[in-house]
């Protein structure tokens, strides 16, 4: 079969590789009929992600067919729709119990990590039971595709951790996938005003367009006043980063109001400074973490209810052996206007 493998930093080919076989009772076999490029395997092939080793089979995202299921799998069988979760897990362990599956003890995220993972004709499912969910008749597969990793971290980690409440103003601060899934996952809640803060003109545009109530372009607006402004100098209940630089962590400890939260997603590659002594006297809680996932059941129903749409972020479509072309497109997504793509199978 092919697959797109790491090469080392800065090097990716699509190339043949052996077809994934049942290692395990539990293993579920998936041809992949669907599966996208997340920007995490952007910072895999920048050398940002050390734990991968060069012959690794990128992406963690997907939908497909069951192929083969190992002798302990109780749900699924061969022909199964699925869709794939981005966290694996045994939904036995201590922290499985607690719905904490980003840190099963023999799970969490390990696909296109520490396994081969989605990008590919065919993958293993580890613990297949726990990881993968049916698809349900005539359900939208490019939808779901967003339901493996971005929804479920958008909701997760950005709008429960965060603790949105109807009426609240949240601000969020970054408007890629992530941002724009917070800002999906947020309007479930409520919230009565949400600002979307980016650099990128045509992605607040879209922000709009999905439901963002007002949005601040960063290097033409200073973000920090113009929020005090907005909010009478009270600040934002929620602020919500979804970046992962020092600079956007800093803009949240500037904006948010006294009792408010601060919920980080972005993924950071250097320290930030935390700002205890201006802090503390706020009353303000920090949140952050890896998805655990815990929430994709209640996403789908929301997306077979038509209650969210989370289709509208894909930009564009690729066969899935054009996926180099696929992702010199998503790798200069800013020039190609593109926010997430599809590769068909
Ligand atoms: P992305 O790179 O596509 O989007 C980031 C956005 O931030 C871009 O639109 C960019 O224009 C904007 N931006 C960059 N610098 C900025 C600045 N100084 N001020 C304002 N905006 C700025 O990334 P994404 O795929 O949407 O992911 C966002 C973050 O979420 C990443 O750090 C990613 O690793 C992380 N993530 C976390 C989890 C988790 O479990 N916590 C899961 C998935 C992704
Ligand atoms: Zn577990």
């Amino acid at each position: 079969m092919k697959a797109l493998v790491y090469q080392g930093p800065g090097q990716k080919a699509w190339i043949d590789k052996d077809m994934p076989e049942i290692q395990k009772p539990t293993d579920v076999i998936v041809k992949i009929t669907k599966t996208t490029i997340c920007g995490t395997d952007l910072h895999i092939l920048k050398g940002d992600v050390p734990t991968v080793d060069a012959g690794r089979t990128l992406g963690h995202e997907g939908v497909g067919i069951v192929e083969a299921v190992g002798s302990a799998v109780g749900n699924f069988k061969p022909g199964d729709a699925v869709l794939i979760s981005c966290v694996t897990s045994c939904g036995k362990c201590a922290n499985c119990k607690r719905q904490l599956y980003a840190h099963c003890t023999d799970g969490g995220w390990v696909l296109g990590h520490l396994i081969d993972g989605t990008q590919a004709e065919y993958v293993r499912i580890p613990h297949g039971d726990n990881s993968l969910y049916l698809i349900p008749e005539g359900a939208d597969e490019e939808a779901l595709v967003m339901l493996s990793d971005i929804m479920p971290t958008g909701l997760e980690i950005g709008v429960q951790y965060g603790n949105v409440k109807p009426g609240d103003t949240i601000a969020i601060i970054g408007a890629g996938p992530v941002g724009m899934s917070v800002l999906l996952t947020a309007q479930f809640y409520s919230p009565g005003r949400i600002v979307m803060i980016d650099m990128d003109p045509a992605r607040l545009e879209l922000a709009k367009q999905f439901g963002a109530t007002d949005t601040i372009q960063v290097g033409a607006e200073d973000p920090v006043a113009r929020i005090l402004e907005m909010t009478g100098g009270l600040g934002v209940d929620v602020a919500i980063e979804a970046v992962g630089v020092p600079a956007t962590f800093d803009i949240c400890q500037k904006i948010v109001s006294a009792g408010g939260n601060i919920a980080n997603v972005g993924v950071h590659g250097t320290p930030v400074q935390l700002h205890l002594e201006e802090l503390w006297i706020k009353n303000i809680n920090i949140s952050m973490g890896l998805v655990s996932t815990n929430t994709t059941p209640m996403l789908l129903k929301t997306l077979n209810t038509g209650k969210v749409n989370p289709g509208k972020l894909v930009t564009h479509r690729f066969k899935l052996d054009e996926i180099l072309e696929a992702y010199e497109v998503f790798g200069n997504a800013a020039r190609e206007k593109a926010m997430k793509v599809i590769l068909n199978a």
